[in-house]
């Protein structure tokens, strides 16, 4: 069985012997993009060589990105527990052409990594493509061999051609593309359809890798002119192709999450492995550790308080297991052990990490079964909806942000009231500035997680500046 690191180290030096460059991960914090909240992809790093304002020495290169999708309207959070792939944190394997490749060696060096050097049956794979690029098509068709019922064409379902799957843009104008994703079949056992069928969300098609071509800038007009120099911008999610290179359907049954889980049910005295709450918690470590790593501590406002509500979720779930003190901090030993070697920034800051994460358990360690109390109590009189005032009370008095409230009431088949929510939060907002000529402190209302609009950016989620302005 290969392990996890060994295929991100597999997947470096199979571009490496294609004549890439490998790069190293760039903070979760991206430096070069203020517009953004986290980086999501691994193209983050790369974005002013794509746009053609930097230049380096390398027209190839290839990474192993860590990523955070928890923020803004598109987030990943909500999903995790949920889903069988889905993460806060997680790495992206990416191959980058920067006006040097394109499509036919794109395509033809993926399956020749999943097929020829990791040896995947071809026929456990197909592939979506954008619906007018036969292009594409000819190259999965004809070059590879794919037959043609194992290539999907994904059109514009929602209106505008960027809002496709299959087709990303970068803004309003500026360079765009079709792309091919990947996609593995875990077998006929596991619910979910085929992409593009009204049941896709199911764990039984898994997109393990997503190839873009940059290949035309978009005018304001609209219009499309075909770029010079086509470049190419593939990810592909390290623990989704683990889990199918280990023969296991869930990423959490993946070495390096089995290894957190087995250590979150030591830490919680947990014994069924399979425990949601297990999962939950080995997914927020990585998350939490790693955004404190890039230089992220928690607070009530911006990248800080994402950091928060993830934090907090993790101690939710603790709660549920029964753990009534801190244990959360003690997680990151372990991922010390299977994540220290790829990170060595992760051993070198492992006090801050310790502290930091020791420091929120203790502070909402404090109120968090009080608040647990207060929504039991709530939820017994509650039919269908937790009133706004309620969830604001669990934020205000016992520090639950409302999105905790939500994720504990979807449990009940329960919502949250989020314009009442608002509502209270707006009232509270007004008597503060009524009653004292200083500033109201920082909150973050129901409004601005849920509403946060999401940019186009390179199709990847992500948060703009303003967002940020409306948390501060
Ligand atoms: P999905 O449709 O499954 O949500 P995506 O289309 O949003 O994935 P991309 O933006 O295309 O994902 O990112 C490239 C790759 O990164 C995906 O093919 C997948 O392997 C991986 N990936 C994306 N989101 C996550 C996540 N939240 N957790 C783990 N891996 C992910
Ligand atoms: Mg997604
Ligand atoms: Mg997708
Ligand atoms: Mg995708």
């Amino acid at each position: 069985m290969k392990t996890s690191a060994e295929i991100r180290q597999s997947f470096l030096d199979f571009f490496k012997s294609k004549g890439h460059e490998i790069v190293p991960s760039s903070s979760l914090v991206p430096g070069n993009d203020p517009t953004l909240l986290f980086t999501n992809a691994g193209m983050v790093q790369f974005k002013d060589v794509f746009l053609g304002s930097e230049k380096r020495s390398y027209t190839r290169a290839v990474s192993s990105q860590r990523c955070v999708r928890a923020g803004g309207k598109h987030n990943d959070l909500d999903q995790v527990g949920y889903t069988a792939r889905h993460h806060t944190f997680f790495e992206m394997l990416g191959n980058f052409s920067f006006g040097d490749y394109f499509k036919r060696d794109a395509i033809t060096y993926a399956w020749e990594l999943l097929t020829g050097v990791w040896g995947l049956p071809k026929d456990r794979l197909l592939v979506t493509i954008y619906h007018t690029d036969d292009e594409a098509f000819d190259i999965w068709h004809r070059e590879v061999g794919l037959p043609a019922d194992r290539i999907i064409r994904i059109g514009d379902n929602k209106g505008a051609p960027y809002a496709s799957d299959n087709f990303w843009q970068m803004a309003d104008t500026g360079p765009c593309g079709p792309c091919t994703e990947i996609f593995y079949d875990h077998g006929a056992h596991i619910p979910g359809g085929p992409p593009g069928s009204p049941d896709e969300d199911g764990d039984r098609f898994i997109e393990i890798w997503n190839n873009v071509f940059m290949q035309f800038d978009r005018a304001a007009d609209g219009t499309l002119t075909p770029l010079p120099a086509p470049c190419v911008d593939t990810g592909m999610g390290l623990e989704r192709v683990s889990a199918v290179l280990q023969h296991v359907h869930s990423n959490y049954e993946i070495d390096l999450f089995q290894h957190l889980i087995r250590a979150a049910g030591a830490l919680t005295n947990t014994s069924d492995l399979e425990n949601k709450s297990l999962r939950v918690i080995a997914d927020h470590i990585r998350a939490c550790s790693f955004l404190v790593v890039d230089g992220v501590l928690p607070s009530n406002e911006g990248r800080g308080y994402v950091l928060r509500r993830i934090i907090r979720r993790a101690l939710r779930h603790g709660y549920i297991l029964g753990v009534r003190g801190a244990f959360f901090h003690k997680m990151v030993a372990a991922l010390i052990a299977v994540m220290g070697d790829a990170y060595p920034e992760l051993v070198a800051k492992r006090e801050l990490v310790e502290r930091a994460l020791a420091t929120e358990e203790e502070r909402f360690g404090e109120t968090l079964g009080k608040g647990m109390k207060l929504f039991e109590e709530v939820a017994a009189k509650s039919t269908a909806t937790i009133p706004g005032a309620d969830a604001f009370r669990l934020y205000d008095t016992y520090g639950f942000p409302v999105d905790l409230t939500a994720d504990i009431a979807r449990e009940r088949g329960l919502t949250v009231d989020m314009d009442g929510y608002d509502r209270a939060m707006r009232k509270q907002q007004e008597d503060a500035r009524g009653a004292s000529q200083f500033e109201t402190k920082a909150m973050l209302s129901a409004e601005a997680i849920q509403q946060l609009p999401a940019t186009a950016f390179l199709g990847y989620d992500s948060l703009v500046a303003d967002d940020l302005k409306l948390v501060g």
